[in-house]
């Protein structure tokens, strides 16, 4: 018999909180079980792969499992041990050589310093754009201070408050912090261990990872 990771997940508000909690903390336990659960896909359907554990007459076995219907592997389990060391010896070959990890970097780099320039510029755009809009509601002003129509009063209030409401996102937009490079160091350091040598961080850091995004 398999038990599924199907969980708590039906949003079923007939739910009372405590089954609901209990439903949230057994998930909680299948995800430090199988780190890579979603994280891998079937080989067949290309779709992610459940995991779950089957019992056996005087234990249960942790398995990795495709769900999807149709699929030629469709409930075709992988042991746990297997996929999990597979995915190891991945990372072992996913290590780079400092030169590509050197080169990385730069490209990076210029990633980044290309998109500062990019965002400096959308935010002076905007600052001058917003300037202009500032005078065009001041001439509105004006010609509202001079109209006699209150057809035409009704207008340019109107147009007012439409520049107004226009003018206060781009000085918004202008405002944004533009990310310096000292940004990139830090996340380049936050980054460089794990990039510079995959497979010295456990499978339970893909956990973690899934979990911050
Ligand atoms: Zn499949």
């Amino acid at each position: 018999m398999f038990f599924s990771d199907n969980c708590g997940t039906s949003g079923d508000d007939s739910l009372s909180k405590n089954q609901a909690f209990a439903a949230a903390k057994q998930r909680q336990n299948i995800n430090q079980d199988f780190p890579l659960r979603g994280f891998v896909n079937c080989a067949a359907c290309d779709r992610p792969m459940t995991a779950g554990w089957s019992k056996g007459r005087t234990a249960r076995y942790p398995y990795y499992i495709c769900q999807t219907k149709g699929c030629s592997e469709h409930r075709k389990s992988v042991r746990k041990e297997a996929m999990e060391g597979d995915f190891r010896a991945l990372l072992v070959e996913l290590t780079p050589v400092p030169e590509l990890l050197g080169m990385a970097r730069k490209m990076l780099s210029r990633l980044w310093d290309a998109q500062h320039k990019r965002h400096a510029s959308s935010a002076l755009d905007a600052k001058s754009k917003a300037q202009a809009l500032a005078q065009k509601s001041e001439a509105v002003m004006q010609r509202l201070m001079d109209a006699d129509d209150p057809k035409l009063v009704n207008v340019y209030e109107k147009q007012i408050v439409k520049l107004k409401g226009e003018r206060r996102l781009l000085l918004e937009k202008a405002k944004n912090p533009v990310p310096q490079q000292a940004g990139f160091e830090q996340l380049y350091r936050t980054a460089c261990p794990f990039l510079s040598n995959p497979c010295k961080y456990g499978i339970q850091e893909f956990w973690s990872t899934k979990n911050c995004s």
